[in-house]
């Protein structure tokens, strides 16, 4: 199955696109995380991505096409993927449609932007593996390190009030239209963003049509 997860930041698709991913043993790319790791590393596209995401713009169209185009290419993106982050604007939509992908289903998770803007505030994401968590729906064990691989959990500097007003007006204007992009290709799905994440996986999983 191949699947785009849609919503603005914070809206949780990150963490469906993970419960998708586990229960379809299909890998979920994230241009962000895969972003925020290259910033870590320092590699070159790493240094030149820095300054849009410290302030909450998007990375240059060029830039997250060529990031999508290599993972795509790798073996495990065979049998299916789930797109988390990407794409975020028509053009980015229309390069993957020229490398040819055909979509199952694009899933938009719905929040409104004043509950976004109350749950950033608790995100919290691991500094070694890059999973995300929340202090109220999904918080890790122990609240201070990952489940995964135990290290500490930290707040994306992102994820401040003001980069996060900047960023919903940035996803309004240039990821919303996506909608109306896929619904005119018959594959869009929208799900209403719950409070509890298993119950937004529920709505997740019975518009993606899986047992
Ligand atoms: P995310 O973890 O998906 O919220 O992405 C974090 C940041 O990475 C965004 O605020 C952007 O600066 C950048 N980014 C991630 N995906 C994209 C994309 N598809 N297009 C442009 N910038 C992106």
């Amino acid at each position: 199955m191949k699947v785009i997860f849609l919503g603005a930041p914070g809206a949780g698709k990150g963490t469906q696109a993970e419960l998708v991913s586990a229960r379809l043993h299909i890998p979920s790319v994230s241009t962000g995380a895969i972003i925020r790791e290259a910033i870590k590393t320092g590699t070159e596209m790493g240094r030149k991505a820095k300054a849009y995401t410290e302030t909450g713009a998007l990375v240059p169209d060029e830039v997250v096409i060529g990031i999508i185009r290599e993972r795509l290419s790798q073996d495990d993106c065979k049998g299916g993927f789930i797109l988390d982050g990407f794409p975020r604007t028509v053009p980015q939509a229309e390069a993957l449609d020229r490398m040819g992908i055909t979509l199952d289903a694009v899933v938009s998770i719905e929040v409104s932007d004043e509950r976004i803007i109350q749950r950033m505030s608790g995100r919290r994401v691991c500094d070694g593996c890059g999973a995300s968590y929340h202090i109220l729906y999904n918080p890790s064990g122990d609240g201070e390190h990952c489940d995964k691989c135990g290290k500490a959990l930290s707040t994306r500097r992102d994820d401040a009030p003001e980069v996060v007003k900047s960023r919903l007006d940035i996803y309004h204007r240039s990821t919303e239209p996506l909608k109306d992009y896929y619904a005119a290709k018959g594959i869009l799905k929208l799900v209403e963003g719950q409070e509890k994440v298993e119950d937004t996986t529920a709505l997740t999983f019975e518009a993606l049509g899986v047992r």
